[in-house]
């Protein structure tokens, strides 16, 4: 599919089978992370994991918990049917035998997180260690995405921050990133199918 749009499922506005039929054509992947599973619960994210294969499933809890605590989860999202999963990477150098692809935070697009932006060179250096699948680094910082395209050609790089944290749609993937991340801008829409065709038009326009 030629999107490179991941939609952050964190709060959805009315009927999840609605959204979720109505962007298709639109999204690559759905990231779900605490907020939605709050809602729903793990039944509930299971079920409709497994009525949309058709998604990019990207479980989000950027997890950060002793090798064997992370082992245990990983092998349930796989049981869940996820494709990737975001770890931290600031937690050491493991590697994890996992078919789920694992996608570590290099950095993290809101001001405050000064303590990973400070280490995101050693970060970086961790991801390729580890040979990660992906990485993601936020938007708002565009020669954070840079630097990491440059030192990792291979990593597939995943940036939110797009739309509600400041970023323009489009120049993530300028910068050097594969995928954009993003939830409030369409989910806070009133017409969400079309906001996300907006997105999409300006994505594809800055790419080729
Ligand atoms: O609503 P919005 O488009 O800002 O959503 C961005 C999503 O990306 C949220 O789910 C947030 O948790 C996630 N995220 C982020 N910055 C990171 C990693 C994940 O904003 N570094």
């Amino acid at each position: 599919m030629d999107s490179r749009l991941i939609l952050a499922l964190d709060f959805p506005s009315g009927d999840l089978d609605n959204i979720l039929n109505s962007l298709k054509d639109l999204v690559a992947g759905v990231k779900v992370g605490f907020p939605l599973s709050l809602m729903i619960g793990w039944e509930g994210i299971s079920e409709i994991v497994k009525r949309y294969p058709e998604y990019y499933w990207i479980a989000d809890f950027k997890l950060a918990d002793i090798p064997d605590v992370v082992r245990y989860i990983l092998r349930k999202f796989e049981d869940m049917n996820m494709d990737g999963v975001i770890i931290h990477l600031f937690t050491g150098h493991k590697r994890y035998d996992s078919k789920l692809d694992l996608i570590g935070v290099a950095g993290m697009s809101h001001p405050e997180a000064r303590l990973i932006r400070e280490n995101f060179i050693k970060l970086l250096e961790i991801a390729d260690l580890l040979n990660i699948w992906g990485i993601v680094v936020g938007a708002t910082r565009p020669e954070m995405i840079r630097e990491a395209r440059r030192r990792l050609p291979k990593v597939r790089i995943f940036s939110p921050g797009v739309g509600f944290q400041g970023a323009k749609p489009g120049s993530a993937l300028e910068a050097g990133a594969d995928f954009e991340i993003i939830g409030r801008s369409i989910l806070r829409s009133k017409d969400p199918v079309k906001a996300a065709e907006g997105i999409v038009k300006v994505e594809r326009h800055n790419l080729w």
